[in-house]
C-alpha cells in the first residue's frame, strides 16, 4: 500500500509548459462584472490588480499565477513539482484528459502553484493552491508537492507560507487523496519540530479535508476579508442537525471572533504583512541585527 506514495510510482510526463499562466480567472479584464457581496455592477479595471470591489472591499476570486504575481519580487520565482503526474489511481473515466485540458486553460501544472521565491529579497517556500483547477482539490500529486515544499524549506530551514484554496477531497483519486491530509500533517509536523516558520492564509474557499489538516497548522493563520472556511457544507450541516445556521457561521470574521484565525487581512495589505511576519520570525535576521555595528 505504501509503495503508491515512493517517487517511482509517479512517472516523469513532459508538461506543456509553454501554456500561458492564465489571465481569466473568475473576472476577465475588460468585463463589467457583478459584486456579489454589495451587488453593485463595476468595471473590472476598477478592481485593480488585486481584484478587489472599490465599493464595499470584496476580494474576488484571483489565480494562484495572479496571487504569485502581487506577491513576490519579480522573476524570483522558482516553480517545483512540475515532475510529479498522477497515476490515475481509480482509472477514473476522463480524468487524465480532463487534468490536461485544465493544465493548457490555466496553465497550472495541478491544483497548486509551489516553489521558492523571495518576498522583498527574503528567501522563501510558498504554495498557493487554485480553486479554478477542480475546485483546488486534494489529489497524490497536490499531496506529494505540498510535502515535498515542506521538505525542501526543512532542509534549506527556510519559512513556508501556504495560500488554501480547497474544496477538499478529489473524486478521482478516491481513498488516497484523504491520505495525502495525514501525508502533508506529518511533514508539518516535522517542519515544526526544527523550530520553523509555517504561516497559512486561507482564501475564498477554503473547506473539506484541507480545513481540517494543514490549513489550520500553520504558526500564524491568516485569512482573507469574507473568506468561506468550512469541514462540510451548510446544506450538508443543515440536514443533519435539522437547524438552521447563522448567516455568517463559515465566513473567516466568525472564525476569528471564535479563536480559529488569528487576523483578517485586506489583499491590498497582505504582501507587507506576509512580509513582516516572515521577516520577524526568520532567525537570521536576528543574528545579523546583533552583529551589524
Ligand atoms: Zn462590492
Amino acid at each position: 500500500m505504501m509503495a503508491l506514495f515512493k517517487k517511482k510510482k509517479y512517472i516523469r510526463i513532459n508538461p506543456n509548459r509553454d501554456a500561458k499562466p492564465s489571465t481569466t480567472p473568475s473576472v476577465p479584464d475588460n468585463m463589467w462584472a457583478k459584486c456579489p457581496n454589495c451587488k453593485r455592477t463595476l468595471y473590472a479595471k476598477e478592481m485593480g490588480p488585486e481584484k478587489v470591489c472599490p465599493h464595499c472591499g470584496y476580494n474576488f476570486r484571483i489565480s494562484a499565477w495572479e496571487r504569485l504575481a502581487l506577491l513576490i519580487d519579480e522573476k524570483s520565482f522558482e516553480e517545483s513539482g512540475t515532475e510529479l503526474e498522477t497515476k490515475d489511481p481509480l482509472d477514473f473515466p476522463g480524468y487524465l484528459d480532463k487534468l490536461k485540458g485544465l493544465r493548457e486553460q490555466t496553465g497550472l501544472h495541478e491544483a497548486v502553484l509551489t516553489g521558492k521565491a523571495t518576498i522583498n529579497g527574503l528567501p522563501l517556500y510558498l504554495g498557493i493552491m487554485d480553486a479554478n483547477f477542480i475546485m483546488g482539490s486534494m489529489g497524490t500529486v497536490v499531496g506529494e508537492k505540498i510535502t515535498r515544499l515542506f521538505e525542501q524549506a526543512l532542509a534549506e530551514k527556510l519559512p513556508v507560507v501556504l495560500f488554501t484554496a480547497s474544496g477538499g477531497a478529489r473524486m478521482q483519486e478516491g481513498i488516497f487523496s484523504l491520505m495525502q491530509m495525514a501525508k502533508i500533517s506529518a511533514a508539518v509536523q516535522r517542519f515544526h519540530k526544527a523550530g520553523l516558520f509555517y504561516l497559512t492564509v486561507l482564501t475564498d474557499p477554503t473547506t473539506g479535508g484541507v480545513t481540517a489538516s494543514f490549513a489550520m497548522e500553520g504558526d500564524i493563520i491568516l485569512a482573507e476579508p469574507q473568506t468561506m472556511i468550512g469541514f462540510a457544507g451548510r446544506r450538508v450541516i443543515e440536514q443533519t442537525i435539522k437547524q438552521k445556521l447563522p448567516e455568517d457561521f463559515q465566513k473567516a470574521e466568525f472564525l476569528q471572533e471564535h479563536g480559529f484565525v488569528d487576523a483578517i487581512v485586506p489583499r491590498q495589505q497582505l504582501k507587507d504583512k506576509v512580509y513582516q511576519l516572515v521577516e520577524m520570525h526568520t532567525m537570521k535576521g536576528w543574528d545579523d541585527d546583533e552583529s551589524s555595528e
